[in-house]
């Protein structure tokens, strides 16, 4: 069904306001494991919660998962320890990226990064237009910038009609962690 010669390595990127970005890339995952293929994920921030994935990864063999942020900006006492967490982040993203062991590679919340200034889009699209040219690369997070939509394959734009907080509704396990 897919020729070598049809094979390219994709840049995705979910986005948007909406809820969907991070269980999307998850579903690429389960896909993709489905197929017998090595993945990486490295998440950017780190939630107050434990989340199913996070517990599920690591009976995963073929799955290795890093959990590289702190917790969310408003819960920090010190931003300086965020920054070196997001920059640390970005060091194993690079080191995976490169190392030829992954056909799938995902990178959560990375977009929170920039908002802080702790990455810059540039710095990142210069990784990504030298990827393996095999590996497909997932971003996730609100507001990705320009520059990297530009390059990107995929872009897909998550948008919030409805969303059950907004009605008082706190997050569920198994929906939301
Ligand atoms: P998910 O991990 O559920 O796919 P996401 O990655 O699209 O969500 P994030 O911006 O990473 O969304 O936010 C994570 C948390 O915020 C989730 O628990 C999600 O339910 C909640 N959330 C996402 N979108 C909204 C929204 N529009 N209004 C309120 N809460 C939201
Ligand atoms: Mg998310």
């Amino acid at each position: 069904m897919n020729s070598t010669a049809d094979k390219k390595g994709l840049i995705l990127v979910f986005t948007g306001p909406g809820k969907g970005k991070t269980t999307a890339a998850l579903g690429i995952l389960f896909r993709a494991l489905g197929r017998g293929m090595k993945c990486g994920v490295v998440q950017f921030l780190k939630g107050k919660w434990e989340t199913g994935e996070r517990k599920f990864a690591k009976t995963i063999a073929e799955l290795d998962f890093h959990v590289m942020g702190l917790g969310f900006t408003w819960e920090s006492d010190d931003i300086d320890k965020d920054k070196k967490a997001a920059r640390l982040a970005w060091k194993k993203s690079c080191d995976m990226i490169f190392s030829e062991n992954y056909k799938i590679l995902i990178l959560d919340e990375i977009t929170y990064a920039f908002h802080y200034g702790w990455l810059t889009p540039e710095e990142v699209l210069e990784v990504l237009s030298k990827k393996p040219k095999d590996l497909h690369i997932v971003l996730t997070g609100r507001n990705c910038p320009n520059l990297i939509t530009d390059l990107a394959d995929l872009v897909t734009n998550v948008e919030s009609p409805k969303h059950p907080y907004k009605n008082g509704i706190p997050a569920q396990l198994g929906i939301d962690y």
